[in-house]
């Protein structure tokens, strides 16, 4: 079980060493962390599978690193290892290609270098074995792309790395806070977290604890508080939040209790903000209209997290849709995204909020459905949609104009009870 006080995996700014099979990945990983923490051997295709691990970098700060298998790994088993392994550097933030220094760049380590170069900002070329003297070619290949030199046995050029990774690491596309320009400091905000049998016994659920910590990043202040307590505190604070944050199955009773005016928005809306598209969110929404009479929906969840009686994505938003949508929709659970054959038969995707994963991962999954043009939203939006709480609860958000100017106005469902 991870320590509660660490910085969750799907928070740490991830860096993924790749190359050839012997390029000197673990050991080169070795020699950056000072420790034997890679498995390292002279034999090819010593790591089979990517093995991420997360540390505390200094000026880095809180990291996830992940060793990978060699690209030009063989044979069936082989071509799995190599698919995940791409899989790990398509959702990572600082793609690290590592390269002999010794030897001419491959096909494959050029090929690749350009497929990444477009897409990955912090793409970073590191040349091992530096002992052995650089090759004429890889010089003429390398220079251009500011790569670092290291000597995996004696660590020298190390320092320079982590110098490189920093500014590398700066270029990264990162991750928004919860409430990143929703707030400013001094703000008074109210936090709406029902505790029953779906809460986890004895603590708050991620998304509400990192919301809660970017107030107090923010300078501001919070109240947060069950929704049977909304009413009572709000009608005697004597002073207006600037924003409600309730969870997305109590929206129905929290709007119900606040003024019309009041702005409000879920848990769940924050993080489809901050770990996906709500401009792509939106546009599912409008395709709700559009649905077929033999709607196949594709649940995706994004870990196994403890399912209840009541649980939102198994039974009610199954339930909500087929009162709202389509009564004969056939809902599909699943945690990992089917291959593309079997995707293309879906109709409509519903993402949970990703909360445990990174922004990375979920926009990579997220291209995969436009591609071939399967509407997609995400638990908090659906649910705003269908208390009817659509545009409000988008509203609150700084874009939210051109949200609403981009996407079809998202039509509103009747009464639905929750
Ligand atoms: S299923 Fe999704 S929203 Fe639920 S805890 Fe896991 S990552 Fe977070």
């Amino acid at each position: 079980m991870s320590n509660p006080q660490e910085t969750p995996l799907s928070e740490r700014l991830s860096l993924v060493f790749f190359g050839l099979r012997n390029a000197g990945k673990s050991s080169l990983l070795n020699a950056f962390l000072g420790s034997q923490t890679a498995i390292v051997s002279p034999t090819p295709g010593t790591t089979t599978d990517p093995v991420t691990r997360a540390f505390e970098l200094g000026e880095l700060g809180p990291v996830a690193i992940t060793d990978t298998a060699g690209l030009d790994d063989e044979g069936d088993l082989g071509k799995l290892r190599v698919q995940k392994s791409r899989d790990k550097i398509a959702v990572c933030d600082v793609p690290i290609l590592v390269s002999r220094a010794d030897l001419p760049p491959t096909e494959l380590e050029m090929t690749i270098w350009n497929e990444l170069a477009e897409k990955k900002p912090a793409l970073t070329l590191v040349l091992t074995h530096a002992d052995l003297g650089l090759h004429p070619e890889k010089k003429v290949w390398a220079e251009p792309r500011n790569a670092a030199a290291v000597d995996n046995l004696s660590g020298a050029g190390v320092p320079e790395l982590r110098k490189l990774l920093q500014r590398r690491a700066a270029l990264a596309e990162r991750e928004i806070s919860p409430l990143e320009g929703l707030v400013n400091e001094n703000d008074f905000l109210i936090l709406v977290t029902p505790i029953d049998l779906a809460a986890p016994k004895g603590r708050l659920i991620l998304p509400q604890v990192e919301t809660i910590r970017d107030v107090l990043d923010k300078d501001c202040a919070c109240l947060v508080v069950k929704e049977r307590e909304l009413k009572s505190f709000y009608d005697n604070l004597g002073l207006k939040p600037k924003l409600v944050v309730c969870d997305s199955q109590v929206f129905s009773k929290v709007a119900s209790d606040i003024p019309e005016e009041q702005a409000l928005t879920s848990f769940s809306i924050l993080f489809g903000r901050k770990k996906g598209e709500l401009s792509v969110y939106l546009a599912g929404i409008a395709a709700l209209a559009n649905q077929p009479a033999d709607a196949k929906v594709l649940v995706l969840e994004a870990c196994a997290h403890h399912k209840q009686a009541d649980d939102i994505g198994t039974v009610k938003i199954p339930r909500l849709f087929h009162q709202l949508v389509q009564s004969r929709a056939v809902f599909h659970h699943r945690r990992d995204i089917p291959d593309e054959e079997e995707l293309k038969t879906f109709s409509l995707v519903i993402n949970c909020a990703g909360c445990m994963v990174s922004r990375n991962r979920m926009l990579s999954r997220i291209e995969k459905f436009r591609k071939l043009g399967i509407p997609v939203i995400n638990y908090g939006l659906f649910l705003a949609w269908a208390n009817g709480l659509l545009p409000r609860a988008i509203l609150p958000f700084p874009e939210a104009e051109a949200l609403l100017g981009r996407a079809a106005p998202p039509s509103k469902p009747g009464t639905a009870s929750i």
